[in-house]
């Protein structure tokens, strides 16, 4: 799901194969779906240079920024077709923070066997996160409250709002799972601290208050902060705004950073 500002959809960029090396599913993913693509995706502003990690333009890298914190949590992005392709995808932004990530790309008519196999390892609980309207009762869960030895496993539909609720339809394979539902009163809490505008919280804040809610409210706080970098970095390189690495969000991120890329940062402080 977009980011909490507006981004035309029209936006798609290839990334070359130096980005699967990554630990984050989302990269690899968005290789094996650019490996299916027909004819090449022409993104507007495609002659723009981008970092080859972080899909930023290079006088606005993030890489050095990237957080480094631990969780029990796992999280699955079950996404739909484009969206990792979309320079402002934020599920991104959650496969950078939390190791356990993995991500899919979503089918009606098949099932990758690695997200089978995912569903079925007993060190796993998995939740699918979803409003709780939309499901049976007596799956709605609003708490996390894995069995004794199980880590959460949050499912995140990143999709638009429509293609979300056609893919909670229609992935019978998550039927036998509790859907943890955030309550309004747990969404407007986090909208305050974040004072975030969208009417909907995006995929990487939906992460951002599960991680919370399953204690690991440290990785939770990494994420949030890093979401704040990358918009103001991914809005101040559209607006032509100076970026301010003493910014709010960036002095918020700071502590989550390792000390190597501290060092770094310092060397290139001020653009690539
Ligand atoms: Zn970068």
């Amino acid at each position: 799901m977009s980011p909490p500002f507006a981004e035309p959809s029209s936006l798609v960029e290839p990334v070359p194969a130096e980005a699967a090396g990554l630990g984050n599913s989302v990269a690899r993913l968005r290789l094996e779906r650019l490996a299916r693509s027909a004819k090449p995706f022409v993104a507007r502003g495609s002659r723009m240079e981008r970092c080859e990690q972080c899909r930023l333009a290079l006088s606005h890298c993030l890489c050095a920024w990237r957080p480094q914190v631990a969780a029990r949590s796992a999280v699955c992005l079950l996404m739909h077709d484009i969206e990792a392709l979309k320079p402002s995808n934020t599920g991104w932004l959650i496969a950078d923070v939390v190791a356990d990530n993995s991500a899919f790309g979503w089918s009606r008519v098949e099932v990758d066997e690695r997200l089978l196999a995912l569903l079925d390892d007993p060190q796993w609980q998995p939740y699918v996160v979803f409003p709780g309207e939309y499901a049976a009762p007596e799956r709605v869960v609003q708490t996390v409250a894995p069995a004794s030895g199980k880590r959460p496993l949050f499912i995140l539909l990143d999709a638009t709002w429509t293609e979300a609720r056609k893919m909670f339809r229609k992935s019978p394979y998550l039927d036998r799972f509790p859907v943890l539902s955030l309550t309004p009163e747990q969404q407007s809490r986090y909208r305050l601290r974040r004072s975030t505008r969208g009417e909907h919280l995006c995929t990487a804040e939906v992460a951002a208050l599960c991680l919370e809610l399953a204690g690991d409210a440290q990785a939770g706080e990494a994420l949030d902060a890093y979401l704040d970098v990358f918009s103001e970095r991914y809005l101040g390189f559209k607006r032509s705004l100076p970026l301010d690495e003493q910014s709010a969000a960036h002095q918020r991120l700071r502590p989550f950073v390792g000390r190597a890329a501290a060092a770094g940062r310092a060397d290139s402080a001020g653009g690539a």
